[in-house]
């Protein structure tokens, strides 16, 4: 059994200042590095044995990597951005609120100062605060490396749990979340089974709305398959829909589709039966207060 208090193997730190020094770094022959952030995954992993990098090589001192723009209809997170920061700028937009209240639920203001977007995110643990709204906005990541840039989108990124579609090279440099069109409202859900801990599941739902007609609605859910999952079914349900009452047997029907389409488990946190008994009443919440926050910018 591993002491879950003390980093057992000895490694290096080193704290780039620009993004031209970390890739440097990363591209000395025959390193063995892993990119430290906020350190309050990775840290965890490495006192538990899971990861016994050579070397931490930290995003944190690179200014390149702290910043939120918007530009285009397009909000960039750089990755080192703290959540601390990244929830007070998504309160402010009223679309992604979803992404606020996801983010603003992770640990406690101890870890939101320190933890950031992209370790969230890069952790791929399936019950990530932040993937579920990520994933209904259709967020995408720009991967960079000594090399050049590419876009991912971030449900092709995250491919199980701890597994990531990142090269050895590359970093997560920023978080790119298309700001919705008007009459879109969103939410976010979890259950705990005390505060400040990982979700037994977590949902987000994003619903662009037309007076009383869902034009379209998009639902992700976590901690409920290996990735979090975007699910289709509530969409094929509800768009096109006159609601006449968000707790009709509309919204109930496209509940039921929810805990039909995750793919549960029991573990230490929850059982699979639990989970899938709460998505229909979750997905039903966060329905409600999207689709009333939708209702000021269409009618
Ligand atoms: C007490 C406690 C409570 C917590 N509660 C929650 C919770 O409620 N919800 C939740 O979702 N999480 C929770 N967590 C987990 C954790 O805080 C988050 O996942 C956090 O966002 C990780 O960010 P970080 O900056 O600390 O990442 P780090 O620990 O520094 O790194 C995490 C991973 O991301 C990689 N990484 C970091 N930056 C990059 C980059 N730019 N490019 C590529 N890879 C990168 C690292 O190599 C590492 O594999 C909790 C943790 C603790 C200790």
């Amino acid at each position: 059994m591993h002491n879950s208090r003390i980093i057992t193997n000895e490694f290096d730190f080193c704290q780039p200042a620009t993004l031209t020094e970390l890739f440097g770094l990363l591209n000395e022959p025959g390193g063995d590095d892993r990119l430290i952030a906020g350190g309050t995954d990775i840290l965890v992993m490495m006192k538990e044995g899971r990861h016994c990098p050579k070397r931490l090589v930290s995003t944190m001192k690179i200014d390149e990597l702290d910043f939120i723009e918007i530009k285009d209809g397009v909000m960039r997170i750089g990755a080192a951005t703290k959540l601390k920061k990244v929830a007070a700028a998504c309160r402010e937009i009223k679309s992604i609120l979803a992404l606020h209240e996801g983010v603003s639920s992770i640990g406690k203001l101890q870890i939101l100062n320190m933890a950031t977007i992209a370790g969230n995110i890069c952790t791929a643990s399936p019950a990530a605060d932040s993937v579920p709204p990520l994933l209904t906005l259709g967020t995408t990541l720009t991967l960079k490396s000594g090399d050049g840039e590419r876009q991912v989108a971030l449900e092709d990124f995250i491919l199980g749990p701890g597994k990531t579609a990142i090269g050895r090279d590359e970093i997560v440099y920023s978080v790119n979340i298309p700001l919705p069109a008007e009459g879109v409202g969103s939410s976010f859900r979890k259950m705990e089974r005390v505060g400040a801990d990982i979700a037994k599941i977590n949902i987000a739902i994003s619903i662009k709305r037309n007076g009383d007609v869902c034009e379209s609605c998009k639902v992700a859910v976590g901690s409920c398959a290996p990735t979090a999952l975007l699910i289709d079914e509530p969409g094929g349900i509800l768009s096109g829909q006159l609601i006449s009452d968000p707790e009709s047997d509309l919204i109930r029907r496209a509940g039921v589709a929810v805990s039909e389409a995750i793919r549960p488990i029991d573990d230490i946190r929850s059982t699979a039966e639990y989970r899938r008994k709460v998505a229909k009443v979750l997905f039903m919440d966060v329905f409600q207060v999207a689709w009333d926050r939708a209702k000021g910018d269409a009618s």
